[in-house]
């Protein structure tokens, strides 16, 4: 459920009319519903009442400074993959206590950012990142939380692009060596064991292969604790799906419900562990509509085209991934027919579109909004064509807020600099 429905025939942001909020603030636009992401917020606490639990926000998903704040102001941490991110988080009011940094390829003045800042663990994914991070540790005379990154070797049957736990991904340890390097670990003096995690993918829409992973992870915990190697926490990672168009993706709390199942058992042997989840698309892709205008109908031989002012470069993921996002009209248009239209932008690439075959009626001057546009859309925008960055709205219920203006074509080349005439 979110909050973005037709009144009288009419799309709304909570209780703005979208057509009214183009007009203001123009078009492409990233409109966001602060009452949809909240609830999506309050869905992972409730799921974990009266546990040890801690959600982290994947930052990835959706970066913007008042999101964060608001997601910062519930009390929930933060999973980063960047300094940039951690700086982000600092900057709209986050705990860095409650930060885990995950990624590949952190870099020494990223790790020294993050002790400095004192982040609540670090997700390692290599055994030169874990001799890394305690030299760095070593060299500002702290101690350094850490976790693995296991790659459970585990099909999370979501697109190839963003699957992330088979052995053939770049991604965490492989689990064969997990023992070893948790041992070498433990003999470190600026290392302190945390926990284990996984990722294993993102737009899951079931849970078994959460269970999957879990029930592998189980032994290597079991493992551990039998060579005198405990843990504070376990943390499932992110990948939630949501609704793009059918899928039926599970409740946050049938996830963690079943989570706490399956480690049941294992709780009952070694103690209960922290549960940490890593939500990103779950929490922000249905709180956010990407609305756009149709600048120009085409009619080709056998195909209609609806061109529109977004691009891939606003939004990549239908190119990126092909992924499918639900279209809508903004306004009925009852003089239009219905017609079978390849929605595509202005970019110069055959392959920049948002959607393809869509059944609208609509004509130019429409206005149509993509639903599910909270997540890996803003977040992914670049200036590719020279197009300024869209601006993004957040609606709470009659009020309107700009939480990021749009670009000018001064903000194009702000960081460029031209040659000097002697050149
Ligand atoms: C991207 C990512 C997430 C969030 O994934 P979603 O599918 O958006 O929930 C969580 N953890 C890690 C390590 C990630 O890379």
């Amino acid at each position: 459920m979110d909050h973005f429905n037709y009144q009288k025939g009419e799309l709304y942001a909570e209780n703005i009319p979208v057509k009214q909020l183009a007009a203001t603030y123009g078009t492409p636009l990233y409109i966001y519903s602060k009452a949809t992401l909240l609830r999506h917020v309050q869905a992972f606490k409730e799921a974990f009442a009266g546990r040890n639990g801690l959600v982290c926000y994947a930052v990835k998903a959706n970066s913007n400074l008042a999101i964060l704040q608001l997601l910062a102001k519930q009390g929930i941490g933060f999973d980063i993959v960047s300094g940039g991110e951690l700086a982000r988080v600092i900057a709209a009011g986050g705990d860095p206590h409650k930060v885990i940094f995950s990624g590949v390829a952190k870099t020494e003045a990223e790790i020294e950012q993050a002790l400095l800042a004192g982040i609540y663990c670090f997700n390692v994914e290599s055994a030169q990142e874990l001799d890394r991070i305690n030299a760095v540790a070593a060299r500002l005379n702290l101690v350094a939380p850490i976790s693995f990154r296991i790659n459970p070797n585990v099909d999370a049957k979501t697109h190839p692009y963003i699957s992330t736990g088979l052995k053939e991904n770049k991604f965490g340890i492989p689990i064969e060596e997990a023992l070893g390097e948790y041992q070498r670990a433990q003999t470190m003096r600026n290392i302190k064991i945390k926990g284990l995690d996984f990722h294993i993918g993102s737009q899951l829409t079931q849970i078994s292969p959460y269970i999957d992973a879990i029930k592998e992870l189980k032994r290597l915990i079991r493992q551990l604790y039998g060579s005198g190697i405990q843990l504070t926490h376990l943390d499932i990672g992110g990948g939630l799906g949501v609704t793009y168009s059918v899928e039926a993706p599970p409740l946050p709390n049938e996830l963690i419900n079943a989570a706490y199942a399956e480690l049941a058992d294992l709780f009952e042997d070694v103690g209960t562990l922290q549960l940490i989840v890593e939500p990103g698309r779950s929490i922000v892709a249905n709180a956010g509509i990407f609305v756009y205008k149709v600048e120009y109908t085409k009619d080709n031989l056998d195909k209609n085209f609806a061109i529109v002012d977004a691009g891939m470069n606003d939004n990549i993921r239908p190119s990126l991934y092909n992924a499918y996002m639900n279209i809508i009209t903004v306004e009925e248009n009852p003089s239009a027919d219905i017609k079978l239209y390849d929605v595509v932008g202005p970019v110069c690439e055959t392959g920049d579109f948002q959607g393809k075959s869509r059944q609208l009626r609509l004509a130019p001057g429409d206005l149509l909004a993509m639903r599910g546009s909270g997540a890996y859309c803003s977040a992914m925008s670049s200036n590719y064509n020279s197009r300024p960055k869209c601006a993004e709205i957040l609606v709470d219920d009659e009020k309107a807020h700009v939480i990021c203006q749009r670009e000018t074509y001064e903000d194009l080349w702000r960081n460029e600099h031209l040659l000097d005439e002697a050149s």
